[in-house]
């Protein structure tokens, strides 16, 4: 029955002189996500339409991920002709009632095209005056109607009647570029997500310590890489192993700070190749508090490691509302799965809680920064995701 689908941007109304890119990035995400399928995608006042010729559902459900969409609704597209509307809006009661009993109904129409000679309160009159000529049985109800039929007027017409909630967010690639530092835990696919919604295109990187750990975590988080693809379309997860630093640190270094000091390796490394490969920002999931290395005082610590900014976009949330998110996003089955991490690994029984720079900076000097980071920056492997 359906021959179109009808896009809704929210947020991006609000971008004045940015809004042309912006979609441009949306129309060619939409695109690829449909990949070689030959439709029809174009624009009308603000809203974008793709004409459909079968499996409405299907493609409403692959764009449904898209960030920067708030809503999608199958419709019938018709000419401005007064019957051909009626017609359709006729024809979307008829299909609806095939599917559950509806006793009553109210229409619903907006006219984007100014020009339309007819206003929206005297469409409404006269299709729900159509409707109910056409089925005697159903009755208007303004207030809590069985079902709402919405006539959309712009250079066609759309008439629909469900509306489907998109992801909502930002289009990517709007909004910088990312670098995650993705352990193969639940927060950090939680915060790559909420940040990609936000419009930003994010890459991956993660530290194993190869063979201390098996193959199978490096698996597991090229697992939770291939899950966020639906939603990032293309990555990168760039992997390094960190093994001989660990080893340094815990052969060098107070038992106690070896956590902190490798999260500040773990931050310099992502740096340089955050640096090279120009990204804007680094991104992880940590939250305060939840473990020794994620007190405030700690964050300072690693903060002062870099001069990147770090984002960290799950800080204030509870374990409860991350593992909500990650449920929802599809990630959390997979995070859950039994694994060696490699900060676990070697982590301390008694890390320090209220580490203090001075003090870290001092038990590092043994170390030789520059050479254990260009070690490491050697052993760096690349993969690329596409949706
Ligand atoms: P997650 O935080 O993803 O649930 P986790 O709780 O095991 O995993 P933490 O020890 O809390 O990880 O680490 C905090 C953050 O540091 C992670 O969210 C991640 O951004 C980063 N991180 C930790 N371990 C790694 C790793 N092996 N590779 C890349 N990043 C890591
Ligand atoms: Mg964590």
């Amino acid at each position: 029955m359906y021959n179109a689908i009808s896009i809704s941007l929210g947020e991006l109304v609000l971008k004045g002189k940015n809004r042309g890119q912006f979609e441009q990035k949306l129309d060619l995400q939409i695109k690829r996500v449909l990949k070689e399928k030959e439709l029809k995608l174009y624009r009308d006042r603000g809203k974008i339409f793709i004409d459909t010729m079968e499996d409405t559902e299907g493609i409403i459900k692959e764009i449904s991920n898209i960030f920067g969409i708030v809503m999608i609704s199958p419709c019938i597209k018709t000419t401005l002709e007064r019957e051909e509307i009626r017609n359709a809006v006729i024809e979307t009661i008829s299909y609806n009632r095939k599917e559950k009993q509806i006793n009553t109904f109210k229409i619903m129409t907006s006219r984007a095209n100014k020009k339309y000679p007819v206003d929206s309160m005297e469409m409404n009159r006269w299709l729900g005056g159509e409707v109910l000529n056409h089925f005697p049985d159903i009755r208007v109800d303004v207030h809590q109607p069985d079902m709402i039929v919405y006539v959309d007027i712009r250079s066609f017409c759309y008439v629909a009647s469900q509306k489907i909630k998109g992801v909502g967010g930002l289009p990517m690639g709007t909004n910088g570029k990312g670098l995650v530092l993705l352990s193969g835990g639940i927060d950090s696919p939680v915060a790559a997500y909420m940040m990609a919604r936000r419009g930003v295109r994010v890459s991956f990187l993660t530290f194993h310590a190869y063979p201390f750990t098996s193959e199978w975590a490096k698996d597991k988080v090229r697992q939770l890489v291939d899950l966020l693809t639906t939603y990032c379309i293309e990555s990168t997860l760039y992997s390094i192993n960190l093994l001989n630093i660990y080893q340094e640190i815990k052969k060098k270094c107070p038992e106690d700070e070896s956590t902190i000091i490798a999260r500040r390796f773990m931050m310099k490394i992502a740096e340089e190749i955050a640096l090279e490969k120009q990204y804007d920002f680094l991104i992880t999931g940590e939250s305060l508090g939840q473990v020794a290395s994620q007190t405030s005082k700690a964050l300072g610590v690693i903060d002062a490691a870099v001069s990147i900014p770090i984002l960290r976009p799950v800080i204030g949330m509870d374990k409860t509302e991350i593992i909500e998110i990650a449920r929802r996003i599809g990630t959390y089955e997979t995070s859950i799965l039994p694994y060696e991490d490699c900060c676990s690994v070697f982590s301390p029984l008694h890390p320090v809680t209220q580490p203090k720079k001075d003090k870290i900076l001092e038990s590092e000097t043994v170390l030789n920064d520059m050479t254990l980071i260009e070690e490491a920056l050697q052993t760096l492997e690349k993969e690329t995701f596409k949706l």
